[in-house]
């Protein structure tokens, strides 16, 4: 997600050959802006050159400084889990559409806990999300015996933490285009491909806002409209029925069948935001007031290590009205401590933020995850 609020700045990726019509409609309407980034491909270049083809062993021997490609994520699980038996196992919650596992790694010391869920990488170009979550991970296994809050979480709650909700997106990233952000399934009679995933929810689901997207002129193709859309090319597209997309059925079907997830966070790039409830509609969510306040005190211990500044509150009103999210089905399925983190950086660097950036904001979210876990463990409802 990319901001679209009219207090906020928008980042809009230009193509080659529209730049001179952007600038003649940019002073025509004398809308301010600056360039972030002068060639994103020359980013991604570099990005491509730190990334070592390396194969742990263990890990112990993982680089968490660096992007990895799926086939290293899904080894590094593997890892985890024989490292960690009596600790980690891995569940396959569903397939993606192009056959590939939906993997989630259950961290749990008891049979029958209440859960949080924590995912990462609904939207594949978002690198650093996938890239955390790995740190993540492997902070459960370490901290579990060192700390003592973790450890009370644990006792009374499993950890689901779902480090590639996208794969067939994350691995086109990798083989085809690096910007991409939806899935990978084919929409019948359109050439475009893949359904926006954070758009696909049964929550306000289709709502479209067609005021944003007509301020944002047709040659600003990467921009996420507010709302969602029914245009199966757009970056928002939101797929042809609620759930339509087998990894976002998958993620519905498990927090049914589990009935007892008491949070529930999905991690997005780039903004460093905290939200919550609502996206779809203006209405405050019953909680806000508790929300508010959990949301200050994550952010506070996150910006506490390397004083990275964070903005919260909700979804429409920290950044546009956007349908059929995430977060505000799982709030409506009785999930109350529904959060959704928009991390590293405001849009110097944006999905292609240098690696090594990725260890400190693994570091610093995961203060913030703790917080809002501590939080749930310390208000049973
Ligand atoms: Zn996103």
């Amino acid at each position: 997600m990319e901001p679209v609020h009219e207090s906020l700045p928008v980042d809009v990726r230009v193509p080659l050959d529209s730049i001179k019509a952007v600038r003649t409609f940019l002073a025509f309407n004398n809308i301010q802006y600056r360039v972030m980034i002068e060639d994103v491909q020359d980013l991604v270049n570099e990005e491509r050159r730190w990334m070592v083809k390396y194969h742990a062993v263990s890990t112990d021997d993982f680089i968490y400084s660096n992007y990895h490609d799926l086939e290293s994520i899904y080894s590094f699980m593997d890892m985890l889990v024989d490292e960690n038996k009596r600790l980690v196992s891995k569940i396959v919650i569903g397939q993606s559409y192009e056959g590939r596992p939906l993997n989630v790694l259950k961290f749990s010391t008891g049979a029958n806990r209440l859960g949080i869920w924590i995912d990462t990488g609904i939207h594949a170009r978002e690198w650093v999300t996938q890239a955390s979550a790995i740190w993540f991970a492997k902070k459960i296994v370490k901290d579990y015996r060192k700390s003592r809050t973790l450890k009370a979480i644990l006792e009374k709650y499993d950890i689901f933490l779902e480090i590639v909700v996208n794969p067939d997106g994350y691995k086109y990233t990798h083989t085809t285009n690096r910007m991409w952000r939806k899935t990978r399934k084919p929409n019948p009679g359109s050439r475009c491909v893949g359904v926006d995933a954070n758009r696909n929810w049964n929550a306000g689901f289709g709502g479209e806002v067609l005021l944003g997207e007509l301020l944002l002129c047709c040659c600003c193709w990467d921009v996420n409209g507010p709302g969602s859309s029914r245009d199966p090319c757009a970056e928002t597209y939101h797929g042809p029925s609620a759930h339509s997309e087998p990894e976002v059925k998958a993620i519905v079907d498990f927090v049914k069948s589990h009935g007892k997830l008491k949070a529930f966070v999905s991690i997005h790039s780039y903004s460093q935001m905290l939200l919550y409830p609502y996206g779809y509609k203006s209405t405050p969510a019953k909680d806000k007031a508790e929300l508010d306040k959990v949301a200050r005190k994550a952010i506070t211990k996150l910006q506490s290590l390397y004083n990275t500044q964070y903005t919260y509150g909700s979804i429409i009103k920290v950044i546009y009205q956007a349908s059929g999210g995430t977060i505000d089905w799982t709030y409506d399925q009785g999930i109350k401590y529904s959060y959704t983190f928009e991390l590293r950086d405001t849009g110097r660097y944006g999905f292609i933020l240098p690696a090594y950036q990725i260890v400190p904001t693994a570091e610093e979210t995961w203060l913030a995850l703790m917080a809002i876990m501590k939080h749930t463990k310390n208000n049973p409802y």
